[in-house]
């Protein structure tokens, strides 16, 4: 029996979602809940900056912000602090040097809140190293420190030979949101009637979602069960086929999309081999892509070892051609992450498209 795998949390995330709407759910993006009205114990409506809802149950899952959103109902019983995890990541090339999970553990970290990082090879191909992990005060917060990547470089890079740090082709960092307790809150309101908490899901979150979400299915059908019929949906369709995966198809299958699909055949990603096909595929998708960020998460284009500097440009062209969106408006990740200013004066004398970058 395998005790541990590994899988993308971005793709996995966007698979579940998009059967979800397949299946008739709608799914509000760019929408922040700001405060909650309550009468009789109850949520009567939830103000977003989109607008008012009036729900018949409320599932509290915001990360990082959960504590704030139990404080809207007077029902803040835990505190969040924000932990973070930087990580490195080494281009593909690297991968063939590593086919299982290694970590470097001591006797410190066997009893601190992490399992102290490790090196593995992401589903990709990647090679990732890390997460270390440590407080902060700020829920968002993304920032990479300089001496925390070399802490991880040491730590990690020597366990495998061949590696070097020009292989390196960028960090980030993730929040956790661990609670005091350092547990999981997953249970009904003791005081809001149509309130579930789904909160303090640190690591491992992602590999305790199935059962989690078990658990919440169950305390919703309870409280919804009160207020209407509640049935299995009959037509429940379980299958979500997603975006054909050009680079991992072998050439009689490319050969065979690219005549049905001729923009198969484009390249528009170099360093991860992503067509426009499959960019066209992401903007038109189920819950459709609108930025580059959304675009990168669906397909990979961006994700390579020029980390976006070649294709962006050419990504942002087809999402506007393919969505209608203006030039000006697209975002690298929504809000005010805008890329494009406006036409250069040579674009504007030749009503070409050169765009001036922020
Ligand atoms: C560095 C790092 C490494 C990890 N490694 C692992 C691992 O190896 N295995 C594992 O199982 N787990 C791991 N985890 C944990 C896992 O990523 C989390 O447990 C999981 O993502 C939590 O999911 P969530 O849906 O509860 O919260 P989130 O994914 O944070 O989602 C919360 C959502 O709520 C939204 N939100 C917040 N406030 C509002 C508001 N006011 N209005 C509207 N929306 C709002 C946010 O925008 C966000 O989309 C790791 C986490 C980190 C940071």
């Amino acid at each position: 029996m395998p005790t541990a795998g590994i899988l993308s949390p971005y793709k996995m995330t966007i698979a579940f979602a998009e059967n979800a709407v397949m299946n008739g759910v709608e799914v509000s993006l760019n929408t922040i809940v700001q405060s909650m009205e309550k009468k009789d114990g109850k949520i009567l409506s939830v103000s977003t900056n989109r607008g008012i809802i009036r729900p018949k149950v409320v599932i509290n899952a915001a990360g990082v912000y959960s504590d704030k959103i139990a404080a809207m109902v007077d029902d803040q019983f835990f505190t969040i602090h924000p932990r973070k995890g930087e990580i490195v990541l080494v281009d593909k090339k690297k991968g063939h040097l590593l086919y299982s999970i290694v970590s470097n553990p001591t006797l410190t970290t066997s009893k601190s809140t992490s399992k102290g990082g490790g090196v593995i090879k992401t589903s990709e191909g990647n090679i990732l190293m890390g997460p270390n992990s440590y407080e902060q005060p700020f829920k968002e917060d993304f920032t990479t420190k300089k001496e925390n990547i070399d802490e991880i470089l040491k730590k990690h890079m020597n366990i495998i030979s061949g590696l070097s740090h020009a292989d390196i082709i960028t960090y980030f960092a993730g929040v956790r949101a661990a609670t005091y307790e350092e547990d999981f809150i997953v249970e009904k309101s003791e005081y809001v009637k149509n309130l579930v908490h789904a909160a303090g899901i640190q690591s491992p979150g992602l590999a305790s979602a199935p059962a989690i979400a078990e658990d919440i299915e169950k305390m919703t059908i309870e409280i919804l069960s009160k207020v209407k019929d509640v049935k299995r949906k009959d037509n429940w369709n379980p299958i979500r086929k997603g975006i054909p995966e050009l680079s991992s198809m072998k050439d009689k299958e490319r050969s065979a999309l690219i005549k049905k699909r001729p923009d198969y055949g484009e390249i528009i990603c170099r360093c991860e081999e992503v067509s426009k096909g499959e960019i066209i595929d992401a903007i038109n998708a189920p819950i459709p892509a609108k930025s580059i960020d959304a675009i990168k998460r669906r397909t990979r284009a961006g994700m390579g070892r020029c980390q976006s500097g070649f294709c962006m440009p050419l990504v942002a062209k087809i999402l506007e051609e393919e969505s209608g969106l203006d030039m000006k408006t697209i975002t690298k990740k929504g809000n005010a992450s805008k890329i494009l200013e406006g036409k250069t004066r040579k674009g504007q004398n030749e009503g070409g498209g050169n765009y001036e970058a922020l």
